[in-house]
């Protein structure tokens, strides 16, 4: 069967990599490719795809994982909640949308730390910020959301139908959290030097989580760990998010360790 990731614009996807890697150790002859579709293809090319009879499922990137789920025949309900589609399944000729985002961060996250009863502040309120505030909403943790927009914020404590602090992104100076997520494009290659968190905020005792995962190791990340902070990579929440993927496409878990090296490869 056939799979592949569907974005626009999609040659920087690393999925193509991590799933090329674990199809071919297993030898069962699926095949794993980049879609490149326009906004306005994208519904064509879903019923297209489920004409053609061969293809198994895909993974939804920028910027389609929204527009997505009025497209799908059944969502899931967490995808439902968070408004998001990020993986799709092609069974009996219907397409069926899931979220994985979420457990992608909160698997990343349980490898270091717990979430439930934590002080936790998330940096952002985009739509990767859905899906790590509905994680922490689901494993139980006291919630601050702070945004360059405020509204966004807000709008997602209403989605969530939520009860947690939202504010401007310098708030960070006057609250102490014990976990920190952060997740806007601040930070990413090539504006690696970037940080939307001065290095004097951060102290030991603090767990860091940056879901930019090109740098592997953010500015964030690098001051998180000179202050003596646990630190979180965002390639694992790519890792994991795809993991649970594979586990909707063919019902088990794929080997965890050929996908990690296969990711390991493409990020410095
Ligand atoms: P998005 O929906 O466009 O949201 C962007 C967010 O970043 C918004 O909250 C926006 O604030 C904020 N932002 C953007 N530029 C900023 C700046 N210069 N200063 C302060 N805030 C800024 O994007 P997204 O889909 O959430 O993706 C965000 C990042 O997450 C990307 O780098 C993406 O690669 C990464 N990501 C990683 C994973 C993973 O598996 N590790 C998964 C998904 C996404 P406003 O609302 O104020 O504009």
């Amino acid at each position: 069967m056939k799979y592949g990731v569907i974005g626009y614009p999609i040659e920087h996807s690393l999925s193509p990599a991590m799933f090329g890697a674990v199809f071919e150790r297993e030898g069962l002859g699926h095949e794993y490719a980049k879609y490149k579709v326009a906004p306005d293809e994208l519904s064509d090319f879903l019923k297209g795809s489920v004409s053609a009879g061969d293809l198994g499922g895909f993974s939804v990137t920028i910027p389609h994982k929204e527009a997505v789920v009025a497209m799908m025949d059944e969502l899931n309900n967490d995808a439902e909640i968070i408004g998001a589609v990020n993986t799709i399944a092609i069974r009996n000729k219907r397409l069926f949308g899931y979220n994985t985002d979420w457990i992608g961060v909160m698997r990343a996250l349980s490898e270091i730390t717990v979430l439930k009863g934590r002080e936790v502040t998330v940096l952002g309120a985009g739509g990767a910020a859905a899906a790590v505030i509905y994680a922490c909403l689901q494993a139980g943790a006291r919630l601050t959301v702070l945004n360059r927009d405020v509204s966004r914020a807000d709008a997602l404590k209403q989605r969530f139908n939520a009860d947690f602090e939202t504010g401007p992104l310098n708030m960070i100076e006057q609250i102490e959290t014990e976990i920190l997520i952060q997740t806007t494009p601040v930070g990413m290659a090539p504006n690696e030097g970037d940080s939307l968190v001065s290095g004097k905020y951060l102290r030991s005792g603090m767990t860091v989580m940056d879901i930019v995962y090109n740098p592997q190791m953010t500015k964030l990340l690098c001051d998180a760990k000179d202050a003596g902070c646990k630190i979180v990579f965002g390639y694992k929440m790519l890792l994991f998010q795809g993991a649970e993927q594979y586990k909707i496409w063919f019902g088990k878990e794929p080997n965890i360790n050929v996908m990690e090296t296969a990711l390991l490869k493409y990020l410095k």
